[in-house]
């Protein structure tokens, strides 16, 4: 692909900042996005940086007939001495290409897309919060607009690029959830689209999600949508445990999402020398492990939370509290090391930061 240029037309008004103690996930928005065209046979073109605001799109537009699209989610960190950081903000761009392969939406040019979010972050710096815990999200997707109501790829994409200034995820610490073991709806099955990150794994999500919430649980934990006995991961996070010493996490099976924080967790468990390995695992195996007194942690992986502890399992009305209902040492230390990088507190050995 031939390197275009980003056409950069600025705002002419800015937006009231909310305050660093008032950013509520997703709500508000910076003042410019990126926008990228694709049609055949000129490929990706128009590469722009605008002032952010509506798109205007015909009603007949593949997306919002049959869902063909993708996304990322990555942030930006304001470190102590006013940097801003990415973390391993490339592992995002190839897995928004791998999501665009299974989607059938053309590939994008994964630097040239890393350079353009720079490029848009560098315009909007003063939207990446400094107090503690706060972060600048990073949402680029990609949607199918050709105007055909016909089931096939779409010849039309645009790829947009929007910024929104997010709070700290824990306000009083981090904190251990209730998680329901879902035995009735599944997330995704073997040969589905589990693997990428495309809308219509999240719409299919909320139903469990909404039933458990009403029964006071955080989140679901997935099993595998053929047998429903293997466990695949949780809410919208990967899922670690500790037992008996050792780390497990589901294998990659098609189904399950590669996180960018799973792949960060296990290279930081391997630095230490903690044994980990992914696996697959059941959820009897684990129950058994738990009246076994030998599940030590359990804990969500993943951009947002980077670590969610699980304090309680609830499987077929069975209860297991893990480590007393709170967060364990190991979890602790993982999420301590990820953010202190991501912050600039600490050393990065594993050159994590751009
Ligand atoms: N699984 C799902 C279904 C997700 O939506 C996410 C969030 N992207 C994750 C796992 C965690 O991935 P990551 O660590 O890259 O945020």
């Amino acid at each position: 692909m031939e390197e275009q240029t980003i056409r950069v037309q600025r705002s002419e008004t800015k937006k009231e900042k909310p305050q660093s103690d008032q950013l509520i996930f997703g709500r508000s928005f910076t003042d410019h996005m990126f926008v990228m065209d694709y049609s055949d046979p000129l490929g990706w073109h128009n590469a722009s940086i605008v002032p952010y605001q509506p798109l205007s799109i015909d009603p007949s537009s593949m997306i919002f007939h049959y869902g063909q699209s993708v996304f990322e989610g990555l942030k930006a960190f304001r470190t102590e001495s006013g940097d801003i950081q990415l973390f391993r903000a490339e592992k995002n761009l190839e897995r928004l290409n791998r999501s665009n392969d299974r989607l059938c939406i053309p590939q994008i040019d994964e630097e040239f897309t890393l350079k353009a979010i720079k490029q848009l972050i560098s315009i909007e710096k003063d939207w990446v919060p400094s107090a503690e815990g706060t972060s600048l999200y990073i949402r680029p997707f990609i949607i199918s607009t050709e105007a055909y109501i016909g089931v096939a790829p779409s010849m039309n994409y645009k790829l947009i690029v929007i910024l929104s200034p997010v709070g700290a995820y824990y306000k009083e610490g981090i904190n251990p959830v209730k998680i329901a073991v879902e035995d009735h709806y599944v997330r995704t099955v073997k040969g589905g689209t589990g693997e990428a990150k495309t809308g219509g794994n999240y719409a299919s999500s909320l139903k469990a999600q909404e039933i458990v919430a009403k029964q006071g649980f955080a989140q679901v934990l997935w099993l595998d949508g053929v047998e429903k006995k293997y466990i695949e991961e949780v809410g919208s996070m990967n899922v670690f445990f500790k037992i008996n010493g050792e780390v497990v996490t589901p294998q990659l099976n098609g189904s399950i999402l590669s996180g960018v924080t799973r792949s960060s967790v296990i290279e930081l468990l391997k630095h230490w020398g903690v044994p980990v390995s992914e696996k697959r695992i059941s959820i009897q195996d684990l129950y058994q492990a738990y009246l076994d007194g030998e599940l030590e942690e359990a804990f969500g992986s993943g951009t947002a939370a980077v670590i969610s502890p699980i304090g309680q399992l609830t499987w077929e009305g069975k209860d297991m509290i893990v480590n007393n209902g709170e967060t364990g040492e190991l979890s602790k230390r993982i999420y301590d090391t990820i953010t202190g990088i991501q912050y600039g507190h600490l050393d990065d050995p594993f050159q994590w930061i751009q």
